[in-house]
Protein backbone atom coordinates (compact mmCIF):
# COMPACT_ATOMS: atom_id res chain seq x y z
CA UNK A 1 0.00 0.00 0.00
CA UNK A 2 1.02 3.34 -0.37
CA UNK A 3 1.82 5.93 2.56
CA UNK A 4 -1.31 6.94 4.32
CA UNK A 5 -2.87 10.18 2.62
CA UNK A 6 -3.65 12.60 5.74
CA UNK A 7 -7.18 13.64 4.60
CA UNK A 8 -7.90 17.65 4.42
CA UNK A 9 -8.86 18.77 8.23
CA UNK A 10 -12.47 19.29 9.01
CA UNK A 11 -12.64 21.83 11.45
CA UNK A 12 -16.04 22.49 12.85
CA UNK A 13 -17.30 26.21 12.41
CA UNK A 14 -16.92 27.98 15.85
CA UNK A 15 -20.05 28.52 18.29
CA UNK A 16 -18.93 32.01 18.21
CA UNK A 17 -16.42 32.84 15.62
CA UNK A 18 -15.95 36.73 15.54
CA UNK A 19 -12.72 36.56 16.68
CA UNK A 20 -9.27 34.84 17.49
CA UNK A 21 -9.62 34.10 21.70
CA UNK A 22 -6.50 36.54 22.48
CA UNK A 23 -8.40 39.30 20.98
CA UNK A 24 -11.59 38.41 22.85
CA UNK A 25 -11.80 39.54 26.58
CA UNK A 26 -11.37 37.27 29.18
CA UNK A 27 -14.56 35.72 29.98
CA UNK A 28 -13.93 33.59 33.44
CA UNK A 29 -16.90 31.29 31.88
CA UNK A 30 -15.11 30.71 28.35
CA UNK A 31 -14.33 27.02 27.68
CA UNK A 32 -11.33 25.61 25.91
CA UNK A 33 -12.59 24.81 22.53
CA UNK A 34 -15.43 23.45 21.21
CA UNK A 35 -16.93 21.99 24.18
CA UNK A 36 -20.04 20.14 24.43
CA UNK A 37 -19.96 18.88 20.87
CA UNK A 38 -20.24 15.57 21.73
CA UNK A 39 -16.35 14.30 21.26
CA UNK A 40 -15.26 16.76 18.05
CA UNK A 41 -16.34 14.09 15.44
CA UNK A 42 -14.13 14.51 12.84
CA UNK A 43 -11.64 16.52 14.39
CA UNK A 44 -8.08 15.31 14.05
CA UNK A 45 -5.22 16.60 15.97
CA UNK A 46 -2.26 16.94 13.41
CA UNK A 47 0.71 14.78 14.70
CA UNK A 48 3.68 16.93 15.42
CA UNK A 49 1.53 20.11 15.93
CA UNK A 50 -0.01 18.96 19.42
CA UNK A 51 1.56 20.68 22.24
CA UNK A 52 0.96 19.32 25.56
CA UNK A 53 -1.27 21.28 27.90
CA UNK A 54 -4.42 23.42 27.01
CA UNK A 55 -3.92 22.31 23.27
CA UNK A 56 -7.12 23.90 22.73
CA UNK A 57 -6.36 25.94 19.80
CA UNK A 58 -6.06 23.22 17.30
CA UNK A 59 -9.15 21.95 17.76
CA UNK A 60 -10.61 25.59 17.21
CA UNK A 61 -10.87 28.19 15.25
CA UNK A 62 -7.94 29.13 13.01
CA UNK A 63 -9.22 32.70 11.09
CA UNK A 64 -8.83 31.78 7.54
CA UNK A 65 -12.01 33.28 7.18
CA UNK A 66 -10.65 36.77 8.60
CA UNK A 67 -9.35 37.02 4.60
CA UNK A 68 -12.44 38.69 3.84
CA UNK A 69 -12.38 41.08 6.54
CA UNK A 70 -8.42 41.49 5.18
CA UNK A 71 -9.10 41.87 1.83
CA UNK A 72 -12.12 44.64 3.00
CA UNK A 73 -10.12 46.83 4.97
CA UNK A 74 -7.07 47.56 2.30
CA UNK A 75 -10.22 47.63 -0.70
CA UNK A 76 -11.77 50.81 1.35
CA UNK A 77 -8.25 52.13 1.94
CA UNK A 78 -6.60 51.88 -1.68
CA UNK A 79 -10.57 52.56 -3.20
CA UNK A 80 -10.77 51.18 -7.17
CA UNK A 81 -11.35 53.06 -10.35
CA UNK A 82 -14.09 52.04 -12.49
CA UNK A 83 -13.61 53.65 -16.21
CA UNK A 84 -17.16 53.46 -18.27
CA UNK A 85 -17.85 54.97 -21.87
CA UNK A 86 -20.67 55.92 -23.42
CA UNK A 87 -21.66 55.73 -26.97
CA UNK A 88 -24.28 56.79 -29.36
CA UNK A 89 -25.65 59.80 -31.21
CA UNK A 90 -26.37 62.82 -29.70
CA UNK A 91 -29.54 63.39 -27.57
CA UNK A 92 -30.25 59.82 -26.89
CA UNK A 93 -30.04 60.60 -22.90
CA UNK A 94 -26.40 59.46 -22.55
CA UNK A 95 -25.42 61.86 -20.20
CA UNK A 96 -28.62 61.56 -17.79
CA UNK A 97 -28.46 57.73 -17.91
CA UNK A 98 -25.25 57.85 -16.16
CA UNK A 99 -25.88 60.64 -13.86
CA UNK A 100 -29.19 58.69 -12.97
CA UNK A 101 -27.03 55.69 -12.70
CA UNK A 102 -24.68 57.22 -9.94
CA UNK A 103 -27.04 59.59 -8.41
CA UNK A 104 -25.05 63.22 -9.41
CA UNK A 105 -23.87 65.48 -11.96
CA UNK A 106 -21.12 62.92 -13.19
CA UNK A 107 -21.68 63.66 -16.67
CA UNK A 108 -20.97 67.28 -17.66
CA UNK A 109 -22.06 67.47 -21.12
CA UNK A 110 -26.10 67.24 -20.85
CA UNK A 111 -28.03 69.15 -23.79
CA UNK A 112 -28.46 71.81 -21.59
CA UNK A 113 -24.49 72.81 -21.54
CA UNK A 114 -23.36 76.04 -22.67
CA UNK A 115 -26.89 76.92 -23.96
CA UNK A 116 -26.63 75.79 -27.72
CA UNK A 117 -25.97 72.20 -28.48
CA UNK A 118 -23.12 72.03 -30.65
CA UNK A 119 -22.15 69.06 -32.69
CA UNK A 120 -18.32 68.69 -32.63
CA UNK A 121 -17.29 67.59 -35.92
CA UNK A 122 -15.49 64.35 -35.52
CA UNK A 123 -15.58 62.09 -32.27
CA UNK A 124 -14.45 64.05 -29.08
CA UNK A 125 -13.21 62.18 -26.47
CA UNK A 126 -14.05 63.62 -22.98
CA UNK A 127 -12.95 61.77 -19.84
CA UNK A 128 -14.11 62.98 -16.48
CA UNK A 129 -13.19 61.78 -13.40
CA UNK A 130 -15.20 62.00 -9.88
CA UNK A 131 -14.41 60.33 -6.39
CA UNK A 132 -17.91 58.60 -4.98
CA UNK A 133 -18.05 57.98 -1.93
CA UNK A 134 -20.72 54.64 -0.09
CA UNK A 135 -20.51 53.29 3.23
CA UNK A 136 -16.58 54.50 3.41
CA UNK A 137 -15.83 52.85 -0.21
CA UNK A 138 -14.29 55.26 -2.29
CA UNK A 139 -14.58 54.68 -5.93
CA UNK A 140 -12.53 56.90 -8.41
CA UNK A 141 -15.65 56.91 -10.88
CA UNK A 142 -14.15 57.96 -14.94
CA UNK A 143 -16.69 58.51 -17.69
CA UNK A 144 -15.73 58.58 -20.82
CA UNK A 145 -18.07 60.63 -23.37
CA UNK A 146 -17.85 60.44 -27.09
CA UNK A 147 -19.65 63.42 -28.37
CA UNK A 148 -19.84 63.92 -31.93
CA UNK A 149 -20.52 59.82 -32.34
CA UNK A 150 -22.63 59.21 -35.30
CA UNK A 151 -23.47 62.29 -36.00
CA UNK A 152 -22.30 63.15 -39.12
CA UNK A 153 -23.78 62.58 -42.49
CA UNK A 154 -20.49 60.04 -43.16
CA UNK A 155 -19.88 57.85 -40.38
CA UNK A 156 -17.33 56.07 -41.74
CA UNK A 157 -14.98 54.55 -39.53
CA UNK A 158 -16.22 56.79 -36.61
CA UNK A 159 -15.37 54.09 -33.94
CA UNK A 160 -11.51 54.83 -34.85
CA UNK A 161 -11.07 57.33 -32.39
CA UNK A 162 -12.59 55.26 -30.09
CA UNK A 163 -10.91 52.20 -30.34
CA UNK A 164 -7.46 54.26 -30.32
CA UNK A 165 -8.77 55.46 -26.84
CA UNK A 166 -9.25 52.26 -25.69
CA UNK A 167 -6.29 50.34 -27.24
CA UNK A 168 -4.23 53.80 -25.39
CA UNK A 169 -5.20 53.20 -22.33
CA UNK A 170 -3.91 49.61 -22.75
CA UNK A 171 -0.69 50.75 -24.04
CA UNK A 172 -0.50 53.08 -20.92
CA UNK A 173 -1.22 50.42 -18.38
CA UNK A 174 1.44 47.33 -20.00
CA UNK A 175 4.33 50.12 -20.08
CA UNK A 176 3.71 50.93 -16.66
CA UNK A 177 3.66 47.41 -15.91
CA UNK A 178 6.75 46.67 -18.18
CA UNK A 179 8.60 49.79 -16.02
CA UNK A 180 11.96 48.15 -13.61
CA UNK A 181 10.47 50.82 -10.77
CA UNK A 182 7.21 49.64 -10.95
CA UNK A 183 4.15 51.89 -9.32
CA UNK A 184 2.66 50.18 -6.16
CA UNK A 185 -0.74 50.25 -7.63
CA UNK A 186 -0.89 51.08 -11.29
CA UNK A 187 -3.15 53.79 -12.40
CA UNK A 188 -6.16 52.55 -13.99
CA UNK A 189 -7.21 54.38 -17.01
CA UNK A 190 -8.49 51.47 -18.93
CA UNK A 191 -12.35 51.29 -20.06
CA UNK A 192 -14.27 48.34 -18.17
CA UNK A 193 -17.34 48.56 -20.07
CA UNK A 194 -19.10 50.73 -23.03
CA UNK A 195 -22.39 51.74 -22.71
CA UNK A 196 -23.87 51.36 -26.74
CA UNK A 197 -27.19 53.07 -26.47
CA UNK A 198 -29.70 52.14 -29.30
CA UNK A 199 -32.08 54.91 -30.64
CA UNK A 200 -35.70 53.16 -30.19
CA UNK A 201 -36.21 52.93 -33.59
CA UNK A 202 -38.77 49.92 -33.01
CA UNK A 203 -37.57 48.66 -36.39
CA UNK A 204 -33.70 47.67 -36.25
CA UNK A 205 -30.42 48.29 -35.96
CA UNK A 206 -28.50 50.88 -37.76
CA UNK A 207 -25.96 49.68 -40.12
CA UNK A 208 -23.72 52.18 -37.91
CA UNK A 209 -24.36 50.35 -34.46
CA UNK A 210 -23.72 46.89 -36.16
CA UNK A 211 -20.42 48.47 -37.66
CA UNK A 212 -19.65 49.71 -34.09
CA UNK A 213 -19.93 46.86 -32.00
CA UNK A 214 -18.74 44.23 -34.05
CA UNK A 215 -15.51 46.31 -34.28
CA UNK A 216 -15.28 47.05 -30.56
CA UNK A 217 -16.62 44.22 -28.77
CA UNK A 218 -13.00 42.65 -29.48
CA UNK A 219 -11.45 44.97 -27.46
CA UNK A 220 -13.69 46.44 -24.84
CA UNK A 221 -16.72 44.99 -22.85
CA UNK A 222 -20.06 46.39 -24.79
CA UNK A 223 -23.14 46.69 -22.95
CA UNK A 224 -26.06 47.72 -25.66
CA UNK A 225 -28.79 49.47 -23.74
CA UNK A 226 -32.37 50.72 -25.29
CA UNK A 227 -32.38 54.62 -25.12
CA UNK A 228 -35.15 56.56 -24.36
CA UNK A 229 -37.65 53.68 -23.85
CA UNK A 230 -40.29 55.40 -22.89
CA UNK A 231 -41.06 56.05 -26.36
CA UNK A 232 -42.30 52.80 -26.74
CA UNK A 233 -45.32 50.91 -25.78
CA UNK A 234 -44.45 47.83 -24.07
CA UNK A 235 -45.33 45.52 -27.03
CA UNK A 236 -43.20 47.23 -29.11
CA UNK A 237 -40.41 47.71 -26.81
CA UNK A 238 -40.40 43.60 -26.22
CA UNK A 239 -40.34 43.41 -29.49
CA UNK A 240 -37.69 45.48 -30.69
CA UNK A 241 -35.53 43.64 -27.68
CA UNK A 242 -36.26 41.05 -29.55
CA UNK A 243 -35.45 41.84 -32.62
CA UNK A 244 -32.33 43.64 -31.70
CA UNK A 245 -31.30 40.40 -29.91
CA UNK A 246 -31.27 38.20 -33.03
CA UNK A 247 -29.58 41.17 -35.00
CA UNK A 248 -26.62 40.99 -33.03
CA UNK A 249 -26.74 37.08 -33.14
CA UNK A 250 -26.81 36.85 -37.05
CA UNK A 251 -23.86 39.36 -37.23
CA UNK A 252 -21.86 37.46 -34.25
CA UNK A 253 -21.52 40.45 -32.05
CA UNK A 254 -20.50 39.31 -28.47
CA UNK A 255 -21.52 41.49 -25.80
CA UNK A 256 -21.19 41.55 -22.34
CA UNK A 257 -21.48 39.19 -20.19
CA UNK A 258 -19.94 36.61 -22.93
CA UNK A 259 -21.15 33.25 -23.21
CA UNK A 260 -17.28 31.88 -23.58
CA UNK A 261 -16.20 33.40 -20.15
CA UNK A 262 -18.49 32.17 -17.96
CA UNK A 263 -16.86 30.46 -15.07
CA UNK A 264 -19.05 27.96 -14.00
CA UNK A 265 -22.72 26.03 -14.19
CA UNK A 266 -23.75 29.33 -11.72
CA UNK A 267 -22.15 31.72 -13.39
CA UNK A 268 -24.34 30.55 -16.72
CA UNK A 269 -27.21 30.04 -15.34
CA UNK A 270 -27.15 34.00 -13.68
CA UNK A 271 -25.20 35.31 -17.10
CA UNK A 272 -28.53 33.44 -19.16
CA UNK A 273 -30.85 35.02 -17.78
CA UNK A 274 -29.15 38.33 -18.17
CA UNK A 275 -28.12 37.96 -21.84
CA UNK A 276 -32.02 36.90 -22.40
CA UNK A 277 -33.19 40.08 -20.98
CA UNK A 278 -30.82 42.57 -22.82
CA UNK A 279 -30.27 45.00 -24.10
CA UNK A 280 -32.02 46.97 -20.97
CA UNK A 281 -34.80 49.06 -22.14
CA UNK A 282 -34.07 51.97 -19.96
CA UNK A 283 -35.05 55.49 -19.25
CA UNK A 284 -33.02 58.36 -17.72
CA UNK A 285 -33.85 61.41 -15.58
CA UNK A 286 -32.31 63.52 -12.98
CA UNK A 287 -35.56 65.11 -11.73
CA UNK A 288 -37.65 63.55 -8.98
CA UNK A 289 -40.94 63.41 -8.33
CA UNK A 290 -43.78 62.62 -5.59
CA UNK A 291 -45.39 59.27 -6.01
CA UNK A 292 -47.88 57.82 -3.68
CA UNK A 293 -45.93 60.21 -1.24
CA UNK A 294 -42.67 58.91 -2.09
CA UNK A 295 -39.78 60.95 -3.81
CA UNK A 296 -38.54 58.98 -7.19
CA UNK A 297 -36.79 60.00 -10.33
CA UNK A 298 -39.02 60.18 -12.89
CA UNK A 299 -40.35 62.24 -15.76
CA UNK A 300 -43.52 63.71 -16.06
CA UNK A 301 -45.86 63.60 -19.11
CA UNK A 302 -48.97 64.33 -19.72
CA UNK A 303 -50.66 61.02 -18.32
CA UNK A 304 -48.23 60.70 -15.33
CA UNK A 305 -44.93 60.00 -14.10
CA UNK A 306 -42.50 57.57 -16.02
CA UNK A 307 -41.08 56.30 -12.42
CA UNK A 308 -36.96 55.18 -14.01
CA UNK A 309 -36.53 52.65 -10.97
CA UNK A 310 -40.06 50.88 -11.27
CA UNK A 311 -39.30 48.00 -13.12
CA UNK A 312 -43.10 47.89 -14.56
CA UNK A 313 -42.08 51.41 -15.96
CA UNK A 314 -38.81 50.51 -17.84
CA UNK A 315 -35.45 48.55 -17.27
CA UNK A 316 -32.84 51.24 -15.51
CA UNK A 317 -33.15 49.13 -12.43
CA UNK A 318 -32.12 45.73 -13.83
CA UNK A 319 -29.60 47.54 -15.55
CA UNK A 320 -28.17 49.40 -12.09
CA UNK A 321 -28.39 46.14 -10.79
CA UNK A 322 -26.46 44.34 -13.29
CA UNK A 323 -23.82 46.99 -14.03
CA UNK A 324 -23.23 48.30 -10.35
CA UNK A 325 -24.20 45.54 -8.14
CA UNK A 326 -23.40 41.91 -9.48
CA UNK A 327 -21.18 42.54 -12.16
CA UNK A 328 -19.10 44.95 -11.49
CA UNK A 329 -15.87 43.38 -10.60
CA UNK A 330 -16.15 41.21 -13.27
CA UNK A 331 -16.84 44.11 -15.55
CA UNK A 332 -12.68 44.74 -14.38
CA UNK A 333 -11.70 41.36 -14.49
CA UNK A 334 -12.43 40.27 -17.89
CA UNK A 335 -11.33 44.06 -19.02
CA UNK A 336 -7.56 43.13 -17.17
CA UNK A 337 -8.24 39.60 -18.15
CA UNK A 338 -9.33 38.97 -21.44
CA UNK A 339 -9.10 42.37 -23.41
CA UNK A 340 -5.95 43.81 -21.93
CA UNK A 341 -4.56 40.44 -21.58
CA UNK A 342 -4.61 39.83 -25.84
CA UNK A 343 -3.52 43.52 -26.23
CA UNK A 344 -0.57 42.77 -24.24
CA UNK A 345 0.30 39.46 -25.94
CA UNK A 346 -0.23 41.06 -29.33
CA UNK A 347 1.77 43.84 -28.49
CA UNK A 348 4.87 41.77 -27.12
CA UNK A 349 4.64 39.31 -29.94
CA UNK A 350 4.69 42.50 -32.59
CA UNK A 351 8.01 44.11 -31.07
CA UNK A 352 9.44 43.06 -27.82
CA UNK A 353 9.83 46.23 -26.93
CA UNK A 354 7.14 48.17 -25.50
P1 LIG B 1 -26.96 62.92 -24.82
O1 LIG B 1 -26.71 63.90 -25.91
O2 LIG B 1 -27.04 61.54 -25.36
O3 LIG B 1 -25.99 63.03 -23.69
O4 LIG B 1 -28.42 63.22 -24.26
P2 LIG B 1 -28.85 64.06 -22.98
O5 LIG B 1 -28.66 63.26 -21.74
O6 LIG B 1 -28.21 65.37 -23.02
O7 LIG B 1 -30.43 64.16 -23.22
C1 LIG B 1 -31.00 64.76 -24.36
C2 LIG B 1 -32.47 65.10 -24.11
O8 LIG B 1 -33.24 63.91 -23.94
C3 LIG B 1 -32.71 65.91 -22.85
O9 LIG B 1 -33.72 66.82 -23.11
C4 LIG B 1 -33.17 64.89 -21.83
O10 LIG B 1 -34.00 65.45 -20.86
C5 LIG B 1 -33.92 63.92 -22.69
N1 LIG B 1 -33.89 62.55 -22.17
C6 LIG B 1 -32.87 61.95 -21.51
N2 LIG B 1 -33.19 60.69 -21.17
C7 LIG B 1 -34.44 60.48 -21.62
C8 LIG B 1 -35.35 59.35 -21.56
O11 LIG B 1 -35.04 58.28 -21.03
N3 LIG B 1 -36.57 59.50 -22.14
C9 LIG B 1 -36.94 60.67 -22.76
N4 LIG B 1 -38.15 60.71 -23.27
N5 LIG B 1 -36.13 61.73 -22.82
C10 LIG B 1 -34.90 61.66 -22.28
MG1 LIG C 1 -24.30 64.08 -23.52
Amino acid sequence: MSESIVPPEVRPKPAVPAKPPHVAAPSPTAPHGPSGLGGGVGVDRVPGLGHSGGGSTLLGYIGIDTIIEQMRKKTMKAGFDFNIMIVGHSGLGKSTLVNTLFKSQVSRWSSGWGGEHKIPKTVEIKAVSHVIEEGGVKMKLTVIDTPGFGDQINNENCWDPISKYINEQYEKFLKEEVNIARKKRIPDTRVHCCLYFISPTGHSLRQLDIEFMKHLSRVVNIIPVIAKSDTMTPDEKNEFKHRVRKELETYGIEYYPQNEFDDDMEDKNENDKIREAMPFAVVGSDKEFQVNSKRVLGRKTAWGVVEVENPNHCEFALLRDFLIRSHLQDLKEVTHNIHYETYRARRLNDNGDV
